[in-house]
């Protein structure tokens, strides 16, 4: 039987979760449960200086705001806890001393200052500097200096840090799951950092261990990653674990096309990076679900930025995402991001949704506005004006008017629909309105027989009646109007037009 398939995300708590991570996230969501396996979230918090205050609560509440609920892993539960790397600190201890053990790492001690000196003086012969085969018998470690020189500084708690012995006779040969085969020559490596005297691993040890000890099958991860890949096959090698598959994601492109999406373009064209709001004492970076995206828009669009199931389908629930995704499907390169197209998964998703599904999201912008709900109308408004709305919020900016009466009219359209003897005739309208039932037939009618009876044109009463309502020459239908208004609503707004312009 084949092994369970296990996936992680694997996010450093260093501040809001760009969408690029919740693209990673996704992918992994999906093809654990496409192979019916386990989806974990696994918090990378060993380096201390990079830490933020509520990044992780942050990448919790996003993901489930999203549904991408991890199966296992910090806030989740699970089998392999903890999931917090900084709680395992005792675990990554063990395997460094493993390491050290079986002569696969050494301890060095060069200070900043002499790794500095080394530097420049690389540099002064057109070289560049590589802790590595080539200079670390030149550089202060346990493999220059003799065994008891080695005890004495470790017996002195001389600052160190534990590097991995890169095997510079290697060729690494890897196999992406996107990319396809790389060879990597190893003597190009340098001996990469495992472990400092703080006693904290760095990223690679506890990302490997945390790998193999957690079962999992696939990394798949982000593609500034992949210049790790060869490193941590050797790792794998050197405590003869099997390496799991690995899968490395292609960047979100901004959108012009050039260069990864960042934070400055979101605020520079005004679209969210964040899938939630993240707040700090610089301010409030945008985030998605506070401007009005529905999840499964957002889930959509993310879908189809660097996958495509080969058809021209746009429109993806999540279990039809789960059915098709494939890691074969994801493109090599760069996926560019297209606001515009965002805006209109989110307008397709709006208009796929009823009245009702659509009626607790309209009420609460209501009651942000601090206006009264009242289901029958608040239904009514949004049947009426969805068709043009891409935001839930759009419903209401074109419909304020049905719950604040215009108080001003816009100065153009009153020089346009408010003529001399408009007052007149609104005032006689109001007459056939008194008598007239309030359903929007009704007042069809109503309309329709005062213009042949006056004998004026239908914009002598129709443009003025409008604004009278509405505020501005715009809205749906004026007899509707009227209609969801009601008679008192409506004859009140009449009478207001002609008392401010009359
Ligand atoms: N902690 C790494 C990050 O923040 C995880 C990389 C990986 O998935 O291996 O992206």
């Amino acid at each position: 039987m084949a092994k369970e398939v296990r996936v992680r995300f694997a996010p450093s708590p260093t501040g809001a979760l760009h969408i690029g991570g919740v693209r990673t996230a996704l992918y992994n969501y999906l093809f654990a449960k496409h192979h019916n396996g386990k989806f974990l979230l696994r918090i990378e918090d060993t380096d201390q200086t990079r830490y933020v205050e509520g990044a992780e609560q942050y990448i919790i509440d996003s993901l489930k705001w999203l549904g991408l609920t991890p199966d296992e892993g910090v806030g989740f539960g699970g089998e392999f806890a903890p999931y917090r790397q900084s709680e395992r600190k005792e675990i990554y201890k063990k395997y460094v001393e493993e390491l050290l053990a079986n002569g696969k790492a050494y301890y060095a001690f060069d200070t900043a200052e002499e790794l500095d000196a080394a530097r420049t003086k690389a540099e002064e012969n057109k070289e560049t500097f590589i802790y590595n085969w080539s200079t670390r018998g030149q550089l202060k470690n346990s493999l220059s200096l003799s065994k008891e020189e080695t005890q004495a500084l470790l017996d002195a708690n001389t600052p160190y840090v534990v590097r991995f012995i890169i095997d510079d006779t290697r060729t690494v040969l890897l196999d992406d799951m996107i990319r396809g085969k790389i060879s990597i020559d190893a003597s190009t490596l340098d001996d990469k950092v495992l472990f400092k005297s703080d006693g904290m691993p760095t990223y690679h040890l506890a990302n490997i261990v945390d790998d193999h000890l957690m079962e999992i099958t696939h990394v798949i991860r982000g593609e500034e990653w992949l210049p790790s890949m060869a490193l941590h096959e050797l790792l794998y090698d050197a405590f003869g674990w099997e390496a799991p598959r690995f899968a490395h994601l292609p960047l979100i492109l901004k959108p012009e096309g050039k260069g990864k999406l960042s934070k400055r373009d979101g605020d520079k064209h005004g679209f969210p990076v964040f899938p939630m709001e993240w707040v700090t004492e610089e301010g409030t970076a945008k985030g998605y679900k506070q401007e009005g995206y529905f999840p499964e828009a957002v889930i959509n669009m993310l879908a189809l930025l660097g996958w495509s199931s080969g058809t021209d389908k746009e429109m993806y629930t999540m279990d039809e995402l789960i059915q098709d995704f494939s890691l074969e499907k994801v493109s090599k390169s760069g996926a560019r991001f297209s606001p515009d197209k965002a805006v209109w998964f989110n307008n397709q998703y709006l208009q796929q949704k009823s009245a009702a599904e659509l009626l607790p999201a309209f009420q609460d912008v209501l009651t942000a506005e601090g206006i009264g709900t009242n289901d029958t109308l608040d239904t009514q408004v949004i049947e009426l004006l969805k068709e043009r709305a891409n935001f839930v919020k759009d419903i209401f900016e074109q419909g304020k008017f049905f719950y604040v009466a215009p108080t001003a009219y816009d100065d153009k359209a009153a020089k346009k629909a408010f003529k001399e003897d408009s007052t007149e005739i609104l005032t006689k309208f109001i007459d056939v309105l008194n008598s007239t039932e309030f359903t929007a037939e009704a007042l069809h009618d109503a309309m329709a027989n005062f213009v042949t009876a006056q004998e004026i044109g239908f914009g002598k009463i129709g443009m003025p009646l409008r604004l009278s309502l509405v505020g501005a020459l715009q809205g749906p239908d004026v007899p509707v109007i009227m209609a969801m208004l009601g008679k008192d609503e409506t004859i009140t707004r009449i009478n207001k037009i002609i008392e401010v312009l009359g």
